[in-house]
């Protein structure tokens, strides 16, 4: 290998926003057969918007109130739609104390004297309480590839919130970039399976692996090497730190935080998928030249 040739590479890929830590990750790109790709914010912008809300017993302003008011404490990008969407009601909000999150799963906090679980179904299962009376509308929210909250105390369940995140605009032709060139593609995320499918399926991903635990990531991309894959892992997210460093060659989104950025080995500035493909190639590209 020339290291000229690897510089000429990886100036070629700075030009197109594809930005390499060295030129041995250069060198790895070209033997990728097998790309994972996390949902929110690498398939999707990750800005989802509140769209829908049905609370039980209570009314939708009470609802509204006590879920963004947990919320208020996460960093979450569901939990950042959900106060902007009530804020902008005009509906303010309390404090809490005795706040705390569970990665993967939600969030709790004590509002007015009573703790109130937001999250998953899972979570709010764990409870012993069922989503019951709501589970139509809560099927039928995640078949429209939205995300469902679920919002209980320890007796009760308060309601249900939706919120909605869109596919990038090329996120479909990047993917279907990737299959023509025979590469697998697999989706990662921690969202529940029918939310997740339908989001695959605008975009063109078969393989989905959904309801993922944040430290399970990383676990999923190892799997795949030890099927002899070798794995490119691209993700936006803190939860995909593991994920990145675990990869074959870790990608981050430029758009996505520091902590992702930083483990990883290429960052794709503008946070297209485009950049994968073209990555591959210049790869490829520069190994033929050096070979
Ligand atoms: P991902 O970033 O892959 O979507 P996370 O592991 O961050 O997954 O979260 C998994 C799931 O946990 C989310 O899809 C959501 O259902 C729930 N969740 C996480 N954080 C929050 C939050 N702040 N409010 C409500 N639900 C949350
Ligand atoms: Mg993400």
């Amino acid at each position: 290998a020339t290291p000229t040739s690897i510089m000429v590479g990886t100036g070629k890929a700075a030009e197109h926003g594809i930005l390499f830590k060295g030129g041995e990750h250069l060198q790895n790109t070209q033997k990728i057969n097998a790309v994972v790709l996390d949902k929110t914010g690498t398939i999707t912008k990750g800005e989802p918007e509140l769209t829908d809300y049905y609370p039980v017993e209570i009314s939708e302003e009470q609802l509204l109130k006590i879920v963004a008011s947990i919320e208020q404490n996460s960093e979450h990008p569901i939990g950042k739609a959900i106060v902007n969407g009530v804020k902008e009601k005009g509906i303010s909000l309390l404090s809490t104390t005795d706040f705390e999150i569970v990665p993967g799963n939600g969030l709790q906090a004590n509002v007015e004297g009573e703790m109130v679980y937001v999250g998953t179904r899972r979570f709010i299962n764990r409870l012993g309480i069922e989503v019951g009376e709501l589970e139509t509308k809560m099927t039928r929210l995640e078949e429209e590839g939205k995300t469902v909250v679920v919002a209980a105390t320890s007796e009760k369940l308060l309601g249900i919130l939706a919120v909605a995140d869109t596919v990038k605009e090329d996120s479909q032709q990047a993917i279907s970039k990737l299959k023509e060139m025979g590469i697998k593609v697999v989706m990662i995320t921690g969202d529940n399976l029918r939310t997740a499918k339908s989001i695959a399926a605008k975009v063109g991903v078969d393989e989905v692996r959904a309801e993922v635990l944040p430290e399970d990531k990383a676990k999923e991309v190892q799997k795949l090497k030890d099927q002899g894959y070798a794995v490119a892992m691209v993700g936006d997210g803190i939860n995909d730190a593991p994920a990145l460093a675990t990869a074959d060659v870790g990608i981050a989104i430029g758009t996505g935080t520091d902590i992702a950025i930083e483990a990883a080995d290429v960052t794709l500035i503008g946070g297209s998928l485009k950049g994968i493909a073209d990555a591959i190639f210049i790869s490829k590209k520069t190994m033929r030249n050096i070979k």
